[in-house]
């Protein structure tokens, strides 16, 4: 399984691929050579979970 990643390089921003095991590992922008730290899943879901459209809710 992969794992689909932005380069945080504003100058490439191209789309990474790299492997499900790279997670929680650095990996290199194949593009500009940018190096990056690939988020593991509980990373992810502790991103998600800050956004507060998801988390606020309005009370009306
Ligand atoms: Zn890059």
């Amino acid at each position: 399984m992969l794992v689909t990643l932005l380069c945080p390089n504003l100058r490439c921003r191209r789309v990474l691929q790299v492997p499900d095991t790279t997670r929680g590992h650095r990996v290199r922008c194949g593009h500009c050579g940018q190096i990056l730290t690939v988020p593991t899943k509980q990373q992810q879901k502790a991103k998600a979970s800050k956004d507060p459209r998801t988390t606020q809710t309005p009370s009306a």
